[in-house]
């Protein structure tokens, strides 16, 4: 495999630098097979047992809605980018309304000790319900605002690997996506939050514990009518899935797990191949992981999410910078934002693209061609329309990244917007084939060596999905549908049917706030 000592062994050919970064981001089929095939390995050894990195934690979660639930409940979503608190009313017609309300998390918070944290989540929960008192007449069933029941009952949505005991607790297992509080893991959670309502004397019991996933999933169940996956792109990723009991092998001794039935289990396949036995890791990935906060956790997702990608891309940035001994990058210089470790935000990545592809998007099936550099020696020679486009991401360049306009060139132009698109599509077909793992897993797709014929075959597939990524990337949908049609073949791409869950942390959250009241 090529490395970055290519940089400075062959000095002399530029274009030999740019061609090696670009096949060491490529994903070939058999590659994608091979890594498939893994994914599904992993799913069952983690359906089978304890504390493996795909952790696929049991919910208690056993059905999905339908959409005719009912009820007012508050709601706190700690795991993304912004931590909400928000009051959730479900009508019962798959529709819902909601009131919500953002707080910062401050990187102090996020690193301090637990207790901290914990506290400032209940503060902003008591200042939630002072900004926004319960309504006052709802129906008698209305757990939130039940007229003779003096507690608010909460629903948690806890973006982190958790292993559950019940659908109101569980354990920390890990934190990730830059968080770190102290003396948390091996804690149940929802004791961490009731300690802190109880320390404020505050009236309101956490009911139920919900990862993000499973949120979108309910959700999406909810307002549209049946879903298999729900899943995040955003800063993190991860997937749950709709799975028999029967195949949750580690739950077989436990009442539940003998039921027969249903259980939606939450993949944690963020942590897929943390081994990086089978993920073809190149060296931006690897330092990466190295300066990380939770280096060799999360090798997946690493390659991945949002919190990651700018970070890949601004490490092949400044190994251009650097290329010795004539850089092949912004002349050498470079600027605070490149300088500073997670600087070079994802979203900087997408403004790129966009920039690129302007009011008519013409994506590049293959994504961005290698850049030929042969064609820049004469940049007057260039077409009208690429010098347009060129102009437009050296303007976004300037913007967000902090140079003067004459410190940028075309090439230079040229070859950011190459290195984003080279990363994200990479993101976008490894999304992709998580998706695939779950339909193969579910007998909605069949895969060489794991299973000859579908046992599921529905005229749709839902798939509920929220976060950054997926919503306002690019072609970050299409991408994972290419992957999608490698794997499981174009007919049962075309039955999946990818939804955004919007808001699906505050409704899942609610909805399983309501499973929690009906089982009191
Ligand atoms: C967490 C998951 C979460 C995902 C998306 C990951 O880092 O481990 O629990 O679902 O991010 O927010
Ligand atoms: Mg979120």
């Amino acid at each position: 495999m090529p490395s970055t000592s290519a940089l400075f062994a062959k000095p002399a050919d530029a274009q030999h630098v740019l061609d090696s970064i670009h096949d060491q981001f490529q994903l070939g089929r058999e590659t994608m097979l091979d890594l498939t095939g893994q994914f599904l390995e992993e799913f069952k050894v983690g359906l089978s047992g304890y504390n493996h990195p795909m952790a696929m934690i049991p919910t208690f979660v056993t059905g999905v809605p339908d959409g005719t639930e009912t009820g007012t409940f508050l709601a706190l979503d700690l795991g993304g980018t912004n931590m909400r608190v928000c009051e959730v009313v479900l009508h019962g017609d798959k529709t819902f309304t909601l009131r919500q309300q953002k707080y910062k998390v401050s990187d102090a918070l996020k690193t301090g000790e637990a207790t901290v944290l914990f506290d400032y989540l209940a503060d902003s929960v008591d200042a939630f319900l002072t900004s926004h008192p319960p309504p006052s007449s709802h129906g008698g069933q209305d757990p939130f605002s039940e007229p003779t029941a003096d507690v608010v009952h909460l629903g948690l949505t806890f973006s982190f690997p958790v292993e559950q005991t019940a659908l109101d607790s569980g354990t920390i297992l890990t934190w990730t996506k830059g968080f770190s509080a102290k003396h948390a893991i091996g804690k149940d959670v929802v004791k961490l939050l009731q300690d802190a309502f109880d320390r404020k004397h505050m009236h309101v019991k956490c009911v139920a514990l919900v990862n993000d996933t499973v949120g979108a999933l309910l959700s999406r169940a909810y307002t549209g009518g049946g879903c298999v996956l729900g899943a995040i792109f955003g800063t993190g990723t991860n997937g749950a899935y709709v799975e028999d009991l029967s195949n949750l092998r580690k739950l077989a001794n436990d009442p539940a797990g003998s039921r027969g039935g249903v259980m939606v289990v939450n993949t944690e396949w963020g942590a897929f191949n943390n081994t990086r036995s089978h993920l073809p890791s190149t060296p931006f990935d690897n330092a990466l992981d190295r300066q990380s906060i939770n280096p060799t956790f999360q090798a997946f997702e690493k390659m991945i999410s949002g919190m990651y990608l700018g970070e890949v891309t601004r490490n092949i940035l400044l190994a251009l910078v650097d290329a010795a001994p004539k850089s092949l990058l912004f002349g050498g210089k470079t600027t605070v934002v490149l300088n500073t470790h997670y600087g070079f935000d994802t979203s900087f990545m997408s403004g790129v693209e966009e920039a690129w592809e302007g009011a008519e998007a013409r994506p590049d099936p293959q994504g961005a061609p290698v850049p030929q550099l042969s064609a820049f020696e004469n940049p007057e020679k260039l077409d009208a329309d690429t010098k347009v486009r060129l102009e437009r991401v050296r303007a976004v360049l300037v913007k967000d990244l902090g140079f003067v306009e004459a410190d940028i060139s075309l090439r230079d132009a040229v070859i950011v917007r190459w290195v984003c698109s080279l990363v994200a599509r990479r993101a976008a077909l490894l999304s992709g084939l998580a998706v695939a793992t779950v339909l193969i897993q579910t007998g909605r797709a069949v895969f060489k060596g794991f299973s000859d014929k579908l046992t599921k075959n529905e005229d749709k597939i839902s798939v509920g999905v929220d976060g950054s990524l997926i919503e306002f990337y690019p072609h970050f949908e299409e991408t994972l549908r290419e992957s999608l049609r490698i794997l499981v073949g174009e007919e049962v791409e075309k039955k999946v049917e990818i939804g955004l869950a919007k808001d699906g942390s505050g409704v899942g959250a609610a909805l399983c706030a309501l499973q929690a009241a009906k089982q009191l």
